[in-house]
């Protein structure tokens, strides 16, 4: 392995203007990072990732590469781009566990962050380390959002979400789990209790519903729900899975893992919207992919569908008439996720758009003075690093509000 990484690193142009640099979201200093490994200096390596991307480690891991980083590596043009992801692993690795953890002994306001998906796992560690007092409100009973309780755990390990958390700790930030705020406890609590300002990072938990017959038959689970807790669910030896995008591929490869032998995925057009990656290994673990299936309604035998009409946009104009129907043993449907609505509902001045996403101003803020947000409950469900840019934009911005205050 160190020797793998060592070569990728010795074959990197170094360039002066990176491509690799402008396709990352998050504009990781790719040369300038190669350059300190090559010289042996592993901590300093590690520090320039971890302060450009407090969750490098779990983009090294779960970032779409192709598309991003070594996807625009100069040298993909002719041969093998740069595996630059499993350079960035080992530093980060290495680094998460022997980084300098001491914040400032003199401490400012306090803050409360509101969800620890790597939205408020971002947050806290910029603001602990800018020397503000963090609490961590978390509703379920460990750290790390979808990062836990929806990647699997064969694709990101989840002991990395247990060393944020001692991270966490060393930093001196608090970590109150088991507590819903919008429920338990509520936003205006948080400022009686003299915060100074709260960061929401809830993320999208409300999975979206078909609105079809059948769909609150006991054999029939929304994705994210069965992802929370797969060893709860028997699904039975055939399982069908209603959507394909990149949750809908965790789901059919975790029920190979939890004993199905055959694993049916149905999606309405041409094409996934999983990324090529993600579907690939699905066909590799054995997901039988069916296109143009829309679906009509779910009975205890299976999901019943016809055959969609598509024009050359691949926009669905009609159905055949003939129903089909997949035998399965159970369903599961994973067409796409949406915020809960507890905050907006429970909070004065507190604003969604009619999705339910909540809306903010060009710095993070959102409608209620002094409460911020970012991540999946702002921009919608998309992906860890993008989560992690804008809620280092919005410590940025909880910073130079408090320091007005
Ligand atoms: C199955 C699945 C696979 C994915 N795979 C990838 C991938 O391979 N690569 C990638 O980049 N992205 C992936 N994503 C997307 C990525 O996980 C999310 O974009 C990212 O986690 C969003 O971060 P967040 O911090 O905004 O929200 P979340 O990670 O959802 O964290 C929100 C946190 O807030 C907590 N919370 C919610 N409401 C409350 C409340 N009222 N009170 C207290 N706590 C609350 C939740 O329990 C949770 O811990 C995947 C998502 C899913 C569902």
């Amino acid at each position: 392995m160190a020797l793998h990484i060592k070569e990728e690193a010795n074959r990197c142009y170094l360039c002066k203007k990176p491509l690799c640099q402008e396709g990352c979201p998050i504009h990781t200093p790719i040369p300038a990072i190669i350059q300190l490994f090559k010289e042996n200096k592993l901590m300093e390596a590690g520090e320039m990732l971890f302060n450009n991307n407090p969750m490098s480690i779990v983009c090294s891991i779960v970032c779409d590469h192709g598309s991003q980083c070594m996807g625009h590596c100069i040298q993909g043009r002719k041969g093998q781009p740069i595996q630059f992801y499993e350079i960035e692993r080992y530093i980060s690795d290495a680094y998460l566990d022997r980084m300098d953890t001491v914040t400032p002994a003199e401490k400012k306001q306090s803050v409360a962050v509101i969800g620890s998906g790597p939205a408020g796992i971002t947050v806290a560690i910029i603001l602990a380390k800018a020397g503000y007092r963090v609490t961590i409100f978390e509703e379920r009973n460990m750290i790390g959002g979808m990062l836990r309780y929806g990647i699997p755990d064969y694709r990101l390990p989840h002991s990395v979400l247990d060393r944020y958390h001692d991270c966490l700790l060393k930093m001196g930030v608090q970590i109150r789990t088991h507590v819903v705020l919008g429920g338990d406890l509520f936003i205006e609590d948080l400022f009686r209790d003299g915060y100074a300002s709260v960061f929401v990072g809830t993320g999208a938990w409300r999975p979206a519903r078909l609105g079809i017959h059948g769909e609150t038959l006991a054999n029939v689970h929304f994705g994210i729900s069965y992802l929370v807790n797969p060893g709860a669910h028997n699904l039975g030896k055939t399982v069908a899975v209603i959507g394909a995008g990149n949750v809908a591929m965790d789901v059919a490869r975790t029920a190979f893992r939890h004993g199905a032998q055959r694993v049916m995925l149905f999606e309405r057009r041409r094409s996934c919207r999983a990324s090529d990656h993600e579907r690939e290994f699905a066909e590799l673990d054995g997901t039988e992919i069916f296109y143009e299936k829309g679906i009509q309604r779910i009975t205890p035998e299976g999901p019943v569908f016809k055959h969609t009409l598509l024009d050359e946009n691949n926009s669905i104009i009609g159905y055949e008439d003939e129903d089909e129907l997949f035998k399965a043993d159970s369903t599961i449907i994973a067409v796409s996720q949406g915020p809960k609505d507890k905050l907006v509902k429970t909070t004065e001045g507190l604003k969604a758009n009619k999705r339910g996403w909540l809306l903010v101003d060009g710095k993070q803020m959102t409608t209620r003075p002094g409460v911020f947000a970012a991540g999946d409950v702002v921009h919608g469900s998309r992906s860890v690093v993008l989560a992690v840019r804008a809620a280092e934009e919005a410590a940025q911005a909880m910073i130079n509000y408090m320091e007005q205050q």
